[in-house]
């Protein structure tokens, strides 16, 4: 199958105009030879969510007692709060992070369609390591190589071995995610250091936050080739600060940029963009592109498919409306019902419903529904979803990432 667009990204320094697509899928329809022109479109990579907990994503946000000095504190804040009881009536968080627990299971992908329906193919999710059924359950790309720990200064409380053990299972090829320096006291301010000293600061290091880290130290981590996943919505809101994103670009560190969950972050993607640009309007909107693709690709050491737009064999896409000229400025404009296409992995996932007859033998299971004045079509089904989690709380529950 064979698409004709009017603008294609291939990546942030490469853009096309007039080019044809070939869907690399054995569920499209070949039989039709002619190309399908998809009038007034733009082409992208999928996004890629570089942080998030997809068990965390119920709202409205926690923090009573904001702004935090360290988010560590907030950790233990949160569990006083209304969306922390609320979530309880569904899943009862006992703290031992078995998200394959029926009921965490079904808010895990809840949180994995918050990120499919704002153009992500992919999301890290920051949670003690799952077993297999887990990531094979969810919607949306969920990368299951990688290590982890909490924090420094908290440690692995919610599951996995001590950091120095979790480095050495990385091989120093998975990635190593943790959160380091949320915060602005002198516990964060020295988490980097500590983090240093025991060895870590290695090239495979995806540090989350790093809002206490100085110039210098942002420096070090350049020299290193370690990653830095900026999340502001979620600083701003908890911390009040972010972290130095001026110095990060100066020593081009590979900056990526997570949304963290609901409980602390934004909406989604597309409203971490907002953010930015409301902060910080001189970082170009292909920088931002470029954080959300080919820097995550390279921080969770993913396939090159995944950062870079390929074509002649594409197995993976996002194909919105063309609302701007500058089709970097059109994903800043992007809203969950501009989304005509998003292929992962040669699976249709989202989109126009139309578009869903062009793969007549997609065998997974597709719900359709409508979002003003489009139909659309969505892999699964979120709405059963909703409908569980209505069921449990006997009212109607309503999450704003969601486009029904
Ligand atoms: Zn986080």
């Amino acid at each position: 199958m064979k698409l004709i667009v009017s603008q294609c990204v291939i990546n942030p320094d490469e853009v096309r105009a007039g080019q044809e697509l070939n869907l690399a899928t054995d569920i499209a329809d070949d039989a039709t030879e002619q190309s399908i022109e998809m009038p007034r479109s733009v082409a992208y990579v999928p996004l890629i969510n570089s942080h998030d907990h997809l068990v965390g994503n119920w709202v409205p946000r926690a923090g009573g007692q904001r702004p935090y000095p360290n988010s560590h504190i907030w950790v233990e804040d949160m569990k006083d709060s209304f969306s922390f009881h609320e979530r309880n009536k569904f899943w009862l968080n006992d703290g031992s992070f078995d998200l394959l627990e029926p009921a965490a299971l079904i808010i895990a992908r809840l949180g994995a369609y918050k990120n499919l329906f704002s153009g992500c193919g992919t999301v890290h999710d920051h949670a003690p390591l799952q077993k297999d059924e887990y990531y094979d359950a969810m919607p949306i790309n969920v990368p299951r190589r990688f290590r982890q720990c909490h924090s420094i200064t908290m440690g692995n409380w919610w599951g996995g071995n001590p950091p120095e053990q979790e480095m050495e299972l990385s091989k120093g090829e998975m990635p190593f995610v943790i959160h380091l320096g949320e915060g602005i006291d002198e516990i964060t301010k020295g988490e980097f250091a500590k983090f240093k000293e025991q060895g870590l600061l290695r090239d495979n290091v995806l540090l989350i936050h790093g809002i206490a880290f100085t110039p210098a130290q942002i420096a070090e981590m350049a020299d290193v080739g370690a990653s830095l996943c900026w999340c502001p919505t979620s600083n701003y809101y908890l911390i009040g600060k972010t972290m130095d994103i001026a110095a990060a670009l100066k020593h081009q560190v590979n900056v990526v940029i997570g949304t963290d969950s609901t409980m602390s972050g934004g909406v989604n993607l597309i409203a971490e963009f907002a953010t930015i640009r409301e902060h910080f309007p001189d970082i170009p909107a292909a920088e931002l592109f470029r954080m959300v693709t080919q820097n995550a690709a390279k921080a969770l050491r993913l396939h090159p498919r995944y950062g870079a737009l390929n074509p002649e064999d594409t197995q993976n896409l996002l194909l919105i409306d063309q609302i701007e000229k500058d089709p970097f400025e059109n994903l800043m404009e992007l809203e969950m019902k501009g989304i005509q296409l998003l292929l992962v992995d040669g699976i249709p996932r989202y989109g126009d419903s139309w578009l869903l007859d062009h793969f007549p033998e997609a065998d997974a299971e597709y719900t359709i529904f409508r979002t003003g004045n489009r139909e659309k079509f969505v892999i699964g089904d979120p709405m059963e979803i909703n409908d569980q989690i209505d069921a449990a709380l006997d009212y109607h529950k309503d999450f704003p990432f969601l486009p029904f």
